[in-house]
């Protein structure tokens, strides 16, 4: 099902460009993230933590080492082909399209869903996100939470193992923010998907997570539940 294996991962990029040598962004990383666990990756900007994300997503390819998704070794699998759905800081949405294209875009091209099913499906997201009013508009008449909602219902569709979530909340004000937090909380709960979280928020770490994962200059620091990571001496 949903585990996820990271097991001695690296990732190197040529900063011959500006003068750099070879960049690590990510230093032999392992570690497992379990069935239906909500896992934070935290950590400062450039410390490898959407490097490591894309990689299990499948957006950037992994120099050394190999990442896992159930049973399957992932390294040379297409991203729609994973179980894997992300959120993207940015939403990432199609401007010229209405929410319910948007939401069903992918999941089209790549299922084999009939359009029928596909409606279907996008209808039960947009519910579950509370944006059913919303799919026939385009994003850019929506404001930044409902782009948002948009752009989790569009990972809802594709039914995934695994959530991917870089900075989802980080375009929002705190307000929606910590709404948002609960939010995300719920659909993990009602989903029991595994989610693995990107943030520099340590709140968003503390509160949501099973476990954290803090990230520095490309290596694990910690790993272990809030508690153990914040708390403890
Ligand atoms: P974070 O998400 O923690 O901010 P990143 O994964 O974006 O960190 O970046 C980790 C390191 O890799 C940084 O030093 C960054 O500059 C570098 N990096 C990221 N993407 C690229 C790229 N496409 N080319 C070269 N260097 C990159
Ligand atoms: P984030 O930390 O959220 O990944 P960044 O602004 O660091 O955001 O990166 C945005 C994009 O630029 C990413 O696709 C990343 O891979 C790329 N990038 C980051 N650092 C570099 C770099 N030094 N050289 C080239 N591309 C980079």
């Amino acid at each position: 099902m949903g585990r996820v294996s990271i097991e001695n991962v690296s990732k190197f990029y040529d900063g011959s460009s500006d003068g750099e040598g070879k960049i690590v962004a990510v230093d032999d990383v392992s570690f497992d993230i379990k069935d239906g666990e909500f896992l934070t990756i935290v950590g400062p900007s450039g410390s490898g933590k959407s490097t490591l994300l894309r990689m299990v997503a499948g957006l950037e390819d992994i120099s050394e080492g190999q990442i896992r998704i159930g049973d399957r070794v992932v390294n040379n699998i297409q991203p729609q082909d994973r179980g894997v759905a992300m959120v993207f800081q940015n939403y990432a949405l199609y401007p010229h399209m209405t929410v319910r294209d948007n939401m069903a875009y992918g999941l089209k091209l790549t299922s084999g869903l009939s359009n029928d099913e596909v409606q279907k499906r996008v209808e039960d997201a947009a519910e579950m996100m509370g944006i059913e009013g919303q799919l026939d508009k385009k994003p850019g008449s929506l404001s930044g939470g409902q782009q948002q909602r948009v752009a989790t219902g569009r990972a809802i569709v594709r039914d995934p193992e695994v959530f991917l979530m870089d900075e989802p909340l980080s375009n929002l004000d705190a307000k929606l923010r910590a709404h948002m937090r609960t939010e995300i909380q719920r659909i993990h709960e009602d989903l029991g998907t595994t989610f693995i979280y990107v943030t520099h928020d340590q709140e968003e770490a503390m509160t949501m997570s099973d476990r954290v994962a803090i990230l520095d200059q490309g290596n694990v620091q910690q790993i272990g539940t809030p508690d153990e990571v914040y708390n403890e001496p």
